[in-house]
């Protein structure tokens, strides 16, 4: 049995107004107010200017609100930079770092993303940390170099942050969570099978456990066209702990079909 607490993330990417978050978010808001599902944890990552307004939307609800990326530099004449001081501020309690869009528009490296990592965690944010191979690489057989490399990085600042790194309060393991987001399957149509995705979380949990000795702790998400109809045979997989959605995430109903079916796989008994 799963003891992991699945958590599901909304993803928005460059998407939303006033007036559509105010109706998404109300949805959301209405709907797990009569259907609460302790079992999971749910979060939503709308884009900077909206954190505030989604804040105020949410306010009393169990949703968190996740930023999308952070910088790595404390403050100061970084333009058009957002801090981690001030995710905090506007009450984000995640945010998701190496978003293979970032990797691949921005060109951030693992270096990149660890340093935002190790921010973040400085700061008492929970870290969403994605990873995941390209289809070339996966065509040409690297699937599982691609995804040491970025475990062994990512897990490296983790375990730092982790031991307390240089600040006071070190970071709780259950605020550290990886997301398997295989590229060829974002924003596609083209989810990887439940056994594709398994093989790949299972190989990623075996190299936690390898460096950190924390494999069975640890959340692994998946994430690439995630809907409600796929959503219950990737979240019955043994290592699969929820989902990081994107496109699903816009649609009210399928978020929530997407978070019911995460609750349904979830091992976590729930006091009612
Ligand atoms: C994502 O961008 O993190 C993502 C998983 O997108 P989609 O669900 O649209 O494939």
């Amino acid at each position: 049995m799963k003891t992991r607490k699945p958590l599901v993330a909304g993803n928005w990417k460059m998407n939303g107004d006033t007036v559509f978050n105010e109706h998404l978010l109300g949805e959301l808001r209405a709907s797990l107010g009569r259907e609460p599902l302790a079992a999971i944890e749910i979060a939503v990552c709308p884009p900077f200017p909206y954190l505030a307004q989604a804040g105020g939307l949410l306010a009393g609800s169990a949703i968190e609100r996740g930023a999308q990326n952070v910088s790595d530099r404390p403050n100061g004449a970084f333009t058009g930079e957002v801090s981690a001081t001030m995710l905090v501020d506007l009450g984000c309690r995640w945010v998701i770092v190496g978003h293979s869009e970032r990797r691949q528009s921005m060109g951030e490296t693992d270096d990149d993303v660890c340093a935002k990592l190790t921010m973040a965690a400085a700061h008492g944010l929970g870290i969403i940390a994605c990873i995941g191979e390209t289809l070339e690489e996966r065509e040409s057989g690297r699937t599982e170099a691609v995804l040491a490399r970025q475990v062994d990085a990512l897990v490296g600042a983790a375990s730092q942050a982790q031991r307390g790194g240089d600040v006071a309060a070190p970071m709780p393991a259950e605020r550290f969570v990886l997301a398997y987001e295989p590229v060829w399957a974002i924003g596609t149509g083209r989810s990887a099978s439940p056994e594709i995705a398994q093989q790949a979380h299972a190989f990623i949990r075996s190299r936690l456990a390898a460096l950190a000795g924390e494999g069975r702790a640890t959340r692994i998400l998946y994430g690439g066209s995630v809907k409600p109809e796929n959503a219950g045979s990737l979240f019955a997989m043994p290592d699969i702990d929820g989902g990081l959605i994107g496109g699903a995430a816009l649609i009210a109903d399928d978020f929530l079909a997407i978070c019911r079916a995460a609750a349904a796989h979830s091992g976590v008994s729930v006091e009612r």
